[in-house]
């Protein structure tokens, strides 16, 4: 499969995360500096500010709202805590609507102390009752599976064909998938299932990075793109050919990439995002 080369960057969006030492005006001056044309930004950078005046901030900017990050977690065993997890993901939908973001990237979570089975129903129990909120506000829930090395507490989804079986399941115009080639690069199933999500158009969301070897830490180290062992541009082809044609988001937590100088780092990013992704 051939994929066309990126050579500009009008589809390249940053997560907050990425550029970790930046608050949120600071990320906003240099994405727009550094000709970066979306952000997505996480609900920790929201924190003591007015969503309102950020997402105008943002906009004035002239960078793409893209999505919040994130809402989730969903199972628990105490029902008071599904209870107050539905209330958190109420939050984090309003705070989308008022940042103006389209879409709440959900990590749906998993309580290591009942079945992968159970937190799937809770799943889907929660997004249910967070849909109706979702579509008055017209906010799009966007399940993200993740690597099953995450199965016991960050996620009881961790394949696309689970992904696209929960939204089979909830069947909303509404609720669709993040695509992270992080969680997904391993799967044989990949190409089927890539068909599978774009012919239900629920292809949300498409993040970037690299997988390293060894990797050193289950969080904190992701690497660059071009840095590991993920065909970072075959998949490109495959959300491509299946019709995806959305920005292109970075997301690396990286305590070593953290440690150099911001600025340098997202220079980095530029380089990789052009020649490697
Ligand atoms: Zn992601």
């Amino acid at each position: 499969m051939t994929v066309e080369p990126l050579t500009d960057y009008s589809r390249l969006c940053v997560h907050t995360i990425t550029t970790k030492g930046w608050e949120i005006e600071e990320a906003i001056d240099c994405y727009k500096e550094a000709g970066v044309s979306g952000i997505t930004v996480w609900r920790q950078w929201l924190e003591g500010h007015n969503p309102d005046k950020v997402g105008d901030r943002i906009r004035s900017a002239g960078l793409k709202i893209v999505s919040l990050c994130r809402g989730g977690f969903y199972p628990a065993i105490k029902e008071a805590a599904r209870a107050e997890a539905i209330d958190d993901n109420r939050r984090a939908i309003e705070q989308a609507a008022a940042l103006g973001a389209p879409l709440v990237v959900l990590v749906c979570g998993a309580d290591p102390g009942q079945s992968l089975v159970e937190s799937r129903k809770q799943i889907i129990s929660g997004i249910a009752a967070n849909l109706p909120l979702a579509e008055s506000l017209g906010i799009k829930l966007a399940i993200e599976p993740l690597h099953p090395m995450y199965a016991n507490d960050r996620s009881a989804i961790n394949t696309l064909a689970s992904a696209n079986d929960i939204c089979d399941e909830l069947n909303h115009p509404l609720v669709g998938i993040t695509y992270d080639v992080y969680h997904l690069w391993w799967d044989p199933a990949l190409e089927a299932e890539t068909i599978r999500a774009a012919k239900a158009n629920r292809l949300f969301a498409y993040h970037v990075c690299d997988w390293l070897t060894p990797t050193t830490d289950l969080l904190n180290d992701r690497g660059l793109m071009g840095e590991g062992c993920i065909e970072l541009q075959r998949i490109r082809g495959l959300v491509e050919a299946a019709g995806f044609k959305g920005m292109i988001e970075v997301e690396i937590f990286s305590d070593r990439w953290w440690k150099q100088s911001t600025d340098k780092f997202l220079e980095s990013i530029k380089h990789s995002y052009l020649n490697y992704t």
